[in-house]
């Protein structure tokens, strides 16, 4: 452990008084009781006392690093991000990679999506891209996750983790078979946190200097090469190295291995989303790389080592709402409702100014807003400057080549049921079949069966027709795995969505 050598620095109180005994509390005689005047005594509890604040109610566990992203391509017909605008342009960046279900104390190989959060320290303020190892989601609207989180996490009665509650939300929830799919291949229990891709798995907005639009998706692929665990070695890592991720990440950098990404793009014309096949903004589906083949635009490497934990990376916020002109939100409905959440949440957990803090603070555009005062401001709160805008002081003016390009909308407002024509099964019958080898589609039914196998019966069928529904062999390989009648999940599959949960209620 690397701290100063002993006895060089004074130890003192926390408004830096000395401290002249550190090993004995001020007692009436020498077999106590304790005085209530031992006023440094008082402060080390209390201060213990309130040592642990509030951890993610999603992503809890997690590490991370420093490090920078170099422009690679020219990419300024598409976006007038800065930080974008010129090949061999660095930015300084923070990452952290994270589980998403476990607590702070969970395992790093459990099998879990991976957050995977990047943020740019640009000239134009911070921007956040906060995505996961996999590019899609299980849902596609925000009403529906609270529900969804509490479903992976504990029983409320037994405060365990409930193989009924995770199947029958997620059978009751078709559009998920996309993601179980891929969170029951291998690539649900990635190697490290070096061997995984990240996505944006939204669409986003670019916009160009002239103001024209178009949607974009992310893929930082590792150029570490992907690297999985089977289900028996990350149930092996799990009893041997509970924290191998997070070690794997601090020692490569520490030994100079230094990790990176390439990023790709995938880039669509605004007016071609309205007739594309998918609906470009259903986090459940991808853009098929021939359809917009990805086009590489720029290196991520990591660096550094954060110094302490605790106000690096357990203080680190990343919020998908943090854009910068030339990048914007899409009308996704997760994304919209992730721009009102990360921000909300991080207000809670970290209090209003938590972007004092320094890993989060924008260190190259400092804030000149006119939000002022609350819990922890800890600079001089903008002195003695003006307050409020409009104003003829010296405050900061708005300006107008930062607004976003106007974007037409149209529509009743309501709560709409999901309507595109492409159904849901498509995409994971294809990456069941075409991109999968035998060897992947074996372990990702084992790794079904072995999960699913804890639910209900009932819960199993309904699940299981909706790998039937995804591709035939898959949804009886499932069934034959966990010893369900076949001709009953074909049956099963073959109803309405409705009507299969009527029948398997
Ligand atoms: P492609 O054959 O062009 O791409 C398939 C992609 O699937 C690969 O590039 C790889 O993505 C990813 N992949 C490979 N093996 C696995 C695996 N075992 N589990 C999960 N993903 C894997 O086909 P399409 O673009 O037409 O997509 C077909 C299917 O592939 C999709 O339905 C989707 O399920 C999956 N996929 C597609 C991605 C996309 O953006 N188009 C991204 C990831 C998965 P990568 O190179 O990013 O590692």
């Amino acid at each position: 452990m690397a701290t100063a050598k002993k006895g060089k620095k004074r130890l003192t109180r926390a408004f830096g008084m000395p401290v002249g005994d550190d090993q004995n509390s001020e007692t009436a005689g020498p077999r106590g009781p304790v005085l209530i005047q031992d006023v440094h005594l008082l402060e080390k509890l209390g201060h213990f006392d309130r040592e642990r604040i509030p951890e993610r109610v999603v992503h809890a566990k997690g590490a991370g690093a420093y490090g920078y992203f170099e422009v690679t391509a020219d990419v300024t017909k598409y976006t007038k991000a800065r930080f974008l605008s010129k090949v061999g342009k660095r930015t300084d960046v923070f990452v952290r990679f994270s589980t998403v279900g476990g607590e702070k104390g969970s395992a790093d190989s459990e099998r879990d999506p991976r957050g995977f959060a990047v943020k740019f320290y640009t000239e134009e303020g911070n921007y956040d891209l906060v995505g996961n190892n996999t590019p899609v989601f299980f849902i596609r609207d925000p009403l529906k996750f609270p529900d969804f989180i509490h479903t992976q996490k504990r029983n409320p009665a037994t405060n365990l983790k409930d193989p009924d509650m995770f199947w029958d939300f997620l059978s009751l929830t078709p559009e998920s078979i996309h993601q179980v799919t891929i969170l029951f291949s291998d690539r649900g229990t990635p190697a490290t946190y070096r061997h995984m891709n990240g996505y944006s798995s939204h669409t986003y907005k670019w916009y160009n200097a002239k103001g024209e639009q178009f949607w974009v998706q992310y893929h930082l692929k590792t150029d570490q090469g992907i690297k999985n665990l089977t289900k028996e070695e990350a149930d092996a890592m799990r009893g041997r190295d509970p924290d191998h991720a997070t070690r794997d990440l601090h020692d490569a950098i520490a030994r100079g291995d230094y990790p990176s990404w390439t990023l790709e793009m995938q880039i669509m014309k605004a007016e071609e989303a309205e007739d594309y096949r998918f609906d470009v903004f259903d986090i459940t589906k991808v853009w098929p790389h021939k359809d917009y083949p990805p086009i590489k635009i720029g290196k991520l490497v990591l660096n550094r080592n954060p110094v302490n934990y605790f106000a690096e990376v357990e203080q680190a916020a990343f919020s998908p709402s943090n854009f910068v002109p030339g990048i914007g939100p899409s009308p996704d409905k997760m994304l919209q409702g992730r721009l009102f959440s990360y921000h909300d949440t991080h207000v809670h957990r970290l209090g209003p100014n938590y972007h004092l803090i320094p890993v989060n603070a924008p260190k190259y555009a400092p804030e000149t807003s006119y939000q002022r005062d609350g819990f922890m401001r800890v600079d001089d709160g903008g002195g003695s400057g003006p307050n409020y805008w409009p104003n003829s002081f010296d405050g900061g003016e708005p300006d107008a080549s930062n607004k976003d390009p106007p974007f037409d909308i149209a529509g009743k407002a309501g709560r709409h049921p999901y309507s595109h024509p492409n159904d849901d099964f498509v995409q994971p019958g294809n990456l069941y079949r075409d991109v999968m080898s035998e060897n992947d589609r074996s372990n990702l039914v084992g790794n079904i069966v072995s999960h699913l196998g804890g639910a209900h019966k009932r819960i199993q069928l309904r699940q299981t027709a909706l790998f039937f529904k995804a591709d035939p062999d898959y949804g009886r390989r499932v069934a034959k795995g966990l010893g369900l009648d076949v001709k009953e999940v074909e049956k099963l599959a073959r109803m309405s969505q409705e009507d299969r949960a009527k029948a398997t209620a």
